[in-house]
C-alpha cells in the first residue's frame, strides 16, 4: 500500500467494544487514559502478565492508544514494531540503551549530530562507561576503519544532518553494519519515512522526534523508536522498567498529526526547494545549503537515497556580511516566518544555530563543523511561498 494511504489506516479499527451484546468499532482511535485494564477472568490478565496472550495490564507497558500510533508509524517506516516515548531524546536513549545491552559499550558516531544527543552521549553515556568515538560520517571509509579498529556496540547517525544538511551514505554504511553484524540507530527526524526509510538500507533502530514533522503542529513533545524484529523485544522489555512511556494524549495528537504527514511534508519540501531558490538569487544571502542543489557535495548520496522530487523541508543560509547582531536584527523584523527553536511544523521557522541548536558548541568547535556565525537554518512550513519571499525580502532588506 502506498505510503499515502498507509498514514491515514494504519492503526486504527484494531479493537471492538460491546453494548448490549452487539458488537461496534471506533472508526479513529480513542484516548485510552486508563492506567490499569481489567479481564473478565483474572486468568487472561494472568496470561497478559506472562506475554502468553496480548493485551493491555498496566499503563507503562504499553496502551492501545500508544499501540495505535506505534502501529501507524511501524507501518511508516517498514519495521516490525515500535516503541512511543515521552520525547523524541528519550526515545534516543532507549534506542541506544536497548542496543547496547548485550554488546560491547562502544559507539561510533557521527560527528554532525542534533545538539542535544552530542550532550547525551558527552555527559550521560559517557559517564556511565558508553565510549564514543567520533567519526566524518562522510566518509564512509573513515566509517568502515572505526568499525574494524573499535569493534563498536552500535553505530549512531542523522539521515540529514543539522544544520549544513549532509547526507552520509546511509546505504553503504547500512550494508557495512549489518555485514559487521553492529547495530545501526539512524535519527530520521529530518527525512521522515517520506523522504527515507532507514530500516531498508539496513538500519536497525530508526528514531524520530514526533514533536517535529510527524506531528507537525507544534503542540505536542513525543518520540518514537521503530525496529526490525530482532531488537523489538529487548526495546519493549527496558522500556516496561524504565517507563519513558508516551501519555495517551500526546499518542493521541501525534496519530492525528501523523495522518496528514505526507501531504504536509510534500508542501514542505516543495516550499523549501522555492524558497531556495529564491535565497539563491537574493543580493545579500552568500550562501545556500539545501539537497536539490546539483552541487550538493553528497548529490550522489541524495540521488541513491531520496524519493525522487523530494528533497527535505529544511533550508539553511548564510547573510553575507552577517554576524550575531545583524541576524538578531534580521529575525526580530520577521512578521510572518516564526523565530523559534524547533522545526516541522506547518508554520515557516527560522533559527539562529550559534544561538539555539549549536550553543553548547565552543566557537572554534562551531567554525570546525562548517557552521559560521552568519548561517541561519529555516524550517519550510505550508503556507502561500509568495508570502514567505515577502516576508524574507523585506527583513533582508531592511531589518530593524
Ligand atoms: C528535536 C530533535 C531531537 C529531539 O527531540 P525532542 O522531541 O525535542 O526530544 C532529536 N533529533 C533531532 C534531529 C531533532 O530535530
Amino acid at each position: 500500500m502506498n505510503l499515502h494511504t498507509r498514514a491515514v489506516h494504519a492503526g486504527d479499527r484494531k479493537r471492538t467494544g460491546v453494548s448490549n451484546g452487539q458488537s461496534w468499532i471506533p472508526v479513529t482511535t480513542p484516548i485510552h487514559t486508563a492506567t490499569s485494564f481489567i479481564y473478565t477472568d483474572l486468568d487472561n490478565l494472568d496470561r497478559v502478565f506472562a506475554k502468553d496472550l496480548e493485551g493491555p495490564s498496566y499503563g507503562r507497558y504499553g496502551n492501545p492508544t500508544n499501540e495505535a500510533l506505534e502501529e501507524l508509524v511501524s507501518a511508516l517506516e517498514g519495521g516490525a514494531g515500535s516503541l512511543a516515548c515521552s520525547s523524541g531524546m528519550a526515545a534516543l536513549h532507549m534506542a541506544i540503551n536497548t542496543a547496547l545491552v548485550d554488546r560491547r559499550r562502544v559507539i561510533v558516531a557521527a560527528k554532525l549530530l542534533y545538539g542535544a544527543t552530542l550532550g547525551m552521549l558527552t555527559r550521560i553515556f559517557e559517564p556511565a562507561g558508553v565510549e564514543t568515538v567520533w567519526v566524518d560520517f562522510d566518509d564512509p571509509d573513515a566509517v568502515a576503519a572505526a568499525i574494524a579498529e573499535h569493534r563498536p556496540g552500535a553505530l549512531l547517525m542523522e539521515t540529514i544532518a543539522n544544520p549544513l544538511l549532509r547526507v552520509p551514505a546511509l546505504h553503504r554504511i547500512g550494508a557495512m553494519a549489518k555485514e559487521a553484524g553492529v547495530p545501526l540507530i539512524v535519527d530520521n527526524t529530518f527525512a521522515t519515512p517520506l523522504i527515507v526509510r532507514p530500516l531498508e538500507y539496513g538500519a536497525t533502530h530508526v528514531v524520530h522526534s514526533l514533536t517535529k514533522y510527524l506531528s507537525g503542529h507544534g503542540d505536542v513533545l513525543g518520540g518514537i523508536v521503530t525496529t526490525g524484529p530482532e531488537h523489538l523485544a529487548t526495546l519493549r522489555d527496558v522500556s516496561r522498567t524504565v517507563g519513558f512511556t508516551l501519555g495517551p494524549f500526546e499518542a493521541y495528537l501525534a496519530m492525528r498529526g501523523v495522518k496528514t504527514f505526507p501531504l504536509r511534508m510534500e508542501r514542505q519540501c516543495a516550499n523549501a526547494r522555492a524558497i531556495a531558490d529564491w535565497l539563491a538569487s537574493h543580493p545579500a544571502v552568500d550562501r545556500v545549503y539545501y539537497p536539490a542543489d546539483p552541487n550538493h557535495p553528497d548529490a550522489a548520496n541524495i540521488g541513491a537515497l531520496f524519493a525522487p522530487g523530494l528533497y527535505g523541508g529544511m533550508v539553511s543560509f548564510e547573510v553575507k556580511g552577517a554576524g550575531r547582531e545583524e541576524i538578531f536584527r534580521l529575525m526580530n523584523s520577521l512578521r510572518v516566518v516564526v523565530p523559534a527553536t524547533s522545526l516541522g511544523d506547518v508554520h515557516t521557522m527560522m533559527l539562529y544555530p550559534a544561538m539555539a541548536s549549536h550553543r553548547e558548541l565552543a566557537p572554534k568547535h562551531r567554525a570546525r563543523l562548517g557552521i559560521r556565525d552568519n548561517l541561519v537554518r529555516l524550517s519550510a512550513g505550508i503556507e502561500s511561498p509568495e508570502d514567505i519571499f515577502a516576508d524574507l525580502g523585506q527583513a533582508l532588506e531592511n531589518p530593524k
